[in-house]
This record gives C-alpha cells, sequence and structure tokens, in this order.
C-alpha cells in the first residue's frame, strides 16, 4: 500500500501504479529545478523539526528508544545532514570543468549531475528515521522521484513516516510504500533508476538479482562483524568509556557498533571490570529499569541473541526477559574463535572478547574474515595505528571513537566487500543518486580532427 495523505481516495494505490505516477512527474521535469530540490529540503527538515514527539514516540515503542537518543541519533542527525547537503547543494551542482588534452584542443571538457529517475530507497529497522530520511536527502537534492520503504519490523516508525511524509513533501514525485516483504518485492519488481538498501547481505543479494533485470545501479548499505582491537598502550578506562556507549547504543542493534573486542589476556582482565563498571554508570546496576536502555526488536531476534550468550566467561550482564525482549548488556571474555556467538553478526547487547597476542595475531584474524563496515582501534602506539589502517579493509577505521564518523558529513558512510557497495552522507550523497555526465564540446572550426581522420597517408599532406 502507498500512503497518501488520511481519507484521500488514492490509498489504495498499487506499488506499480505508485511508480508509475512518479515517473511521470518525474519526467515531466517537475523534479529538476534547484528550487523544487530545495524546497523538498527544507519541508524534509520542517518534517523532523515539528514532529519531534511523534517521532519520539514511535522510537520508544518500536525499540524503547530513550527521546534523548532518538533525538542526537535519528532526528538531529537527520536534521543535521539535511542541513550539510542543503548549504552546499548549489555550488556542488556547478559544472567541474577538467582539462582537454592538447590534441583535441581547442575544446572544454566538464562534468555535470544530472539526476537518475525514480530511486527506491530500501530501509531497516533499527535507526528507522535515519536510515529512510537520510538516503532520502541526497535522493531529493540530486532532482529525483523517490520512493521510500520503511521497514516493517518498526511499525510504529513506518506509520508515523506513512503519514508524514505525503504531508511534507510533494506527493506528486515523493511516496512511501509501507508492507513487508510482498510490497517490496512487488516494488523490486518495477523498472527503477537506482535503489538504495541497507539492511542485511542475505536481502541484498534479492536486492541485486532484481536490479540486474533491468541493470538498475544499486548502492548496499549491509552490516557484518565490526571489530575492536584494544591494547595496553591506551587509558583503558576511557576505551571502555567508549566501547560501552557505542556497543550498547540502542541495545546494540546498530550495523557499526564494535561487535567483538580483541585483546591480549592480559588486556581483557583489566578491560572486562572496567566495562562492567561503565555499564552500571550507563544504565543503573539494572539496566531493565533504565529509560535509556533499548529493547531487542521482536522475538526472533530474542531467542537467537538468546542462543549466543552461553560462551567464555561471563564478565556481566546475561540476564534476559523474554515478556521485554530484554537482553542485559552482556560481556563475555575468552570467547572461542569459533562459538556461535563469533559466527554472525550479533546485533544486540552482547559484547564477546576474543583473545589475540598482539597486533599481528588481531590483523591475521580480520583479514580472515568478511570485510568489516568500521573496525576500531584503541592504541596510542603510532605503528599499531599504522599497521592496521594499511594491513586491513573496512568500510571505516575509527582510532579511539567508535561510531562518530558516522556524523562527519564530509567522510562517504559505506561498506566494502561484504559490507556493502557505494557510500552517502553530503556531497556523497549527491553523487550517489546522480548520473556525473561527459560533456565535451568543442568549435567545429578550426578542423583538428582533419589531422587524424583517414586516409593515414601521406601524413605530410594532412596539415589544415
Ligand atoms: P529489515 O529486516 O528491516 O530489512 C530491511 C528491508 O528489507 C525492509 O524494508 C524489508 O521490507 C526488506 N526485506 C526484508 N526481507 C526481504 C525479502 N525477502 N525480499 C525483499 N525485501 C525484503 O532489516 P535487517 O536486514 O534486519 O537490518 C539489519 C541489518 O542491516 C544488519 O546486518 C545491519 O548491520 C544492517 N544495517 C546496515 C546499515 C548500514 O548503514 N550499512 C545500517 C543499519 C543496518
Amino acid at each position: 500500500m502507498t500512503s497518501t495523505p488520511a481519507g484521500e481516495g488514492a490509498a489504495q494505490e498499487s506499488v506499480a501504479d505508485t511508480i508509475a505516477r512518479l515517473r511521470a512527474s518525474y519526467e515531466e521535469g517537475r523534479t529538476k529545478p534547484l528550487r523544487w530540490r530545495l524546497a523538498q529540503l527544507d519541508a524534509l527538515a520542517a518534517l523532523l523539526r515539528e514532529n519531534g514527539p511523534a517521532l519520539e514516540q514511535a522510537l520508544w515503542s518500536d525499540l524503547h528508544k530513550a527521546p534523548a537518543e532518538a533525538q542526537y541519533s535519528e532526528i538531529g542527525f537527520t536534521l543535521a545532514e539535511v542541513a550539510a547537503v542543503r548549504k552546499h547543494l548549489r555550488r556542488w551542482l556547478r559544472p567541474s570543468r577538467v582539462p582537454a588534452p592538447a590534441a583535441l584542443l581547442p575544446a572544454t571538457a566538464r562534468t555535470v549531475l544530472e539526476p537518475l529517475g525514480v530511486v527506491a530507497v530500501i530501509a531497516p529497522w533499527n535507526y528507522p528515521v535515519q536510515l529512510t530520511l537520510a538516503p532520502a536527502i541526497g535522493a531529493l537534492a540530486a532532482g529525483n522521484a523517490v520512493v521510500l520503504k520503511p521497514s516493517e519490523l518498526a511499525p510504529a516508525t513506518a506509520r508515523v513516516l506513512g503519514e508524514l511524509v505525503p504531508r511534507y513533501l510533494d506527493q506528486t514525485a515523493v511516496a512511501v510504500v509501507e508492507g513487508g516483504v510482498p510490497q517490496t518485492t512487488e516494488l523490486l519488481a518495477q523498472r527503477l533508476d537506482h535503489i538504495f538498501y541497507t539492511g542485511n547481505g542475505a536481502v541484498g543479494r534479492i536486492v541485486l538479482e532484481a536490479a540486474a533485470k533491468n541493470l538498475t545501479p544499486v548502492t548496499l548499505e549491509l552490516g557484518g562483524k565490526s571489530p575492536t582491537y584494544v591494547d595496553d598502550t591506551v587509558d583503558l578506562d576511557a576505551a571502555a568509556a567508549r566501547i560501552v556507549w557505542g556497543r550498547f547504543l540502542n541495545a546494540g542493534q546498530t550495523c557499526i557498533a564494535p561487535d567483538y573486542v580483541l585483546a591480549t589476556e592480559a588486556v581483557q582482565q583489566r578491560l572486562g571490570p572496567l566495562i562492567a563498571t561503565w555499564i552500571a554508570r550507563y544504565f543503573g546496576d539494572d539496566p531493565k529499569q533504565s529509560p535509556d536502555f533499548g529493547r531487542v526488536i521482536n522475538d526472533r531476534h530474542f531467542e537467537r541473541l538468546s542462543g549466543l550468550l552461553g560462551a567464555g566467561e561471563l564478565v556481566s550482564g546475561g540476564e534476559t526477559d523474554a515478556a521485554e525482549r530484554y537482553i542485559a548488556p552482556t560481556v563475555l571474555a575468552g570467547v572461542a574463535r569459533d562459538a556461535p556467538v563469533m559466527q554472525q553478526e550479533i546485533f544486540g547487547p552482547i559484547l564477546p572478547f576474543v583473545t589475540v597476542d598482539g597486533p599481528s595475531d588481531a590483523i591475521r584474524f580480520i583479514n580472515a574474515h568478511d570485510k568489516p563496515l568500521a573496525l576500531y582501534v584503541f592504541s596510542e602506539d603510532a605503528r599499531t595505528r599504522r599497521r592496521f589502517l594499511t594491513e586491513t579493509s573496512s568500510g571505516a577505521l575509527g582510532f579511539g571513537i567508535p561510531l562518530g564518523h558516522i556524523g562527519v558529513h564530509g567522510l562517504p558512510f559505506g561498506g566494502v566487500g561484504a559490507s556493502g557497495a557505494g557510500a552517502y552522507h553530503g556531497r556523497r550523497s549527491l553523487v550517489t543518486f546522480s548520473h556525473e555526465k561527459a560533456v565535451l564540446s568543442k568549435p567545429l572550426k578550426p578542423d583538428t580532427i582533419q589531422l587524424i581522420a583517414p586516409p593515414y597517408t601521406p601524413a605530410r599532406e594532412r596539415l589544415i
């Protein structure tokens, strides 16, 4: 079902009809003027500014997300991204001159960013506001018609977005498709000009297969296990404070959360109690009572996560409550490399420590697995930092700080290998949702092409 403002007869519009309607608007040229793009960005900002309580309430209902956290990691985050793109859009859209080779002179060469057409944004449930609307910023800034597909696993947020987006944005060129797998499947069956998918790799493969039929370009923002290396050159208490924040934000359901810690046994022995102390400082002695600690999204994930708790030695947490889908912030030390918790992305409030004997062992371990979305290194040793920078590959690399890179609008956000393909944020979003058209302009006189045109002999007679 496609959302339209309450009470309008078009509420039952099929996905195919929605796409046809958006395409007609796009082809009419409605979305191309800078004026339209800026107006849509302003409308998106107004949507976020004027509906804080409704969005916060939906996020609480879906994820037990604290309003303050909803503001900085979703609503405020997306507002800042709108502001960053809006501020520079006019300049970023200017054609960019490149030098033409001497053999072609006189000539001017430039690149021009042009919209792609009708683009789809398919979003997951863990940051359902941010991950639906932040890609939309780039899509709108680039002058596309946009269809948004929020995740059915965050139903309250999907509903609010389905209601607000048509109220604020240009309904003739922006639509929300609500629903689950059948609706996403129907959406993927349409001819689209770009698909921007955020979610797990299994569905990423389905998206790629569907895109192949129409040769539709795709951005894949996927996940995986993001490692964190800690050595004894750092202030372990300060490192623990940041690791706990990054791991347990949104109850661990963050694509770039530190998934596991690689450290020597000696470091683990000192780090474990410090991490337990920081968990208590952030969430109290009983995190279940904390208004700031989230819940697991659904029963299926609760069961999956509960099954991962048995590994290693329990340092902190371990309690669960199925009725509330509560899993305490849990730390497990000395976890075997082949334990189930190390075989899949955890995506929940569990932090295993895996023993390594130093940076070389850690690098070997990381390189033996899929390229992660993020890698974090806590070390003051310049050589160790340089080694992680040059000897590993990941979507992003954070020294001394997990998650922070997502807030830097000038940094591309995306994965590599199994953690994704393509990137967005800031100018990169505009480029992702545009075609960079090559434009060459050469006056007809002087006709320098005669210098290389056939017949090729005799060469001397070919002067103009
Ligand atoms: P999800 O289950 O909400 O799925 C995402 C979208 O895919 C939804 O809109 C859903 O309708 C659609 N979908 C699901 N199954 C489908 C199918 N069979 N066919 C077609 N469409 C289908 O979210 P998820 O995948 O559980 O999200 C969690 C994953 O996303 C984790 O791996 C996480 O690391 C990753 N993630 C990545 C980023 C990033 O920016 N790289 C951000 C958040 C989450």
